[in-house]
């Protein structure tokens, strides 16, 4: 299979997999469904597969590319590159809060959109959790297996530290299957389009995201011990119990509102850092 698409050689460093299939192409557009006057950004336009169709519909877009000679051609795009506000930069570190006081209309939440390099997703998402505030709804393309954890719930093999955080932060909605002959070249997974919309009010209260996280970690990185094992170092068995929580438990089995709760008992004591 060729690594050549519309004259450019993918790059593997950069996750390169471009979509060329015009019936998955529209149903991504569809879902994302862009309007005029909204604040529109995708990650990742490479060659436009997405970026083109969504111009069609809008009279503005920013794109933040890290490939250098994939944004140059963005710049010179024939058609739309009036309508383009040009990002060259790598988005694990973009500051999404500054694009939105940037843009034209900084009181219209971000709309972020992608077909994401599969190489850098689940760091990017945690990323994006940071500016949850300023964004009204993600689409992005992912491994199927991401979409899965995205949307995992208690007691499935999924479940984990990703899946809490993405729904203590976000509803979570797969929208689409996609094959990897949808891409070229085709990249050796299967693939998912899902819509990620962030709560206007966390479904938990938590008084410290920060020990959300690092009791989420904690607990799902040695994910088939005990919970009185794994999180020994912060609470006690008796601690555990007083939550309402069985200590013989295992992460996978324990809800949002459980991690929640375990946080909070948490945030209480002084958990030295790591
Ligand atoms: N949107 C195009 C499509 O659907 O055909 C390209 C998708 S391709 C899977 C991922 C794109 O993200 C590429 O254009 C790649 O150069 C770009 N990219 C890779 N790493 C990036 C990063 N850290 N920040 C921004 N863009 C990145």
């Amino acid at each position: 299979m060729s690594k050549t698409h519309l004259g450019h050689t993918a790059r593997k460093r950069f996750g390169q997999n471009f979509l060329h299939d015009e019936y998955v192409i529209d149903k991504i557009v569809s879902a994302i469904n862009p309007q005029n006057r909204e604040n529109l950004v995708e990650i990742g336009p490479g060659l436009g597969a997405l970026t083109d169709p969504v111009c069609e519909r809008v009279n503005q877009l920013t794109v933040v590319e890290l490939d250098r000679d994939l944004a140059k051609r963005l710049r010179h795009h024939p058609f739309h590159g009036d309508k383009l506000t040009i990002i060259e930069q790598d988005a694990l570190t973009l500051d999404f809060s500054s694009v939105l006081a940037n843009s034209s209309q900084p009181d219209e939440p971000l709309r972020v959109f992608g077909n994401l390099p599969y190489n850098i997703s689940t760091p990017l998402m945690f990323h994006l959790f940071d500016f949850t505030g300023d964004i009204k709804d993600m689409h992005f393309m992912l491994q199927k297996e991401v979409v899965t954890r995205l949307a995992a719930g208690p007691g499935s093999k999924a479940y984990g530290r990703l899946s809490v955080m993405a729904q203590y932060y976000c509803q979570v909605m797969p929208v689409l299957n996609v094959p990897p002959g949808a891409f070229k070249p085709p990249p050796k997974v299967d693939s998912a389009v899902v819509r990620l919309v962030p709560h206007a009010t966390p479904p938990v209260a938590v008084k410290s995201v920060t020990t959300l996280e690092r009791v989420c970690a904690q607990a799902f990185n040695q994910r088939r011990k005990t919970i009185r094992n794994s999180l020994k170092d912060c609470l006690d068995e008796n601690e555990i119990v007083a939550l309402g929580l069985d200590p013989t438990a295992r992460a996978e089995v324990l809800s949002l509102a459980d991690f929640a709760a375990i946080a909070n008992a948490v945030t209480e004591k002084d958990w030295p850092a790591e």
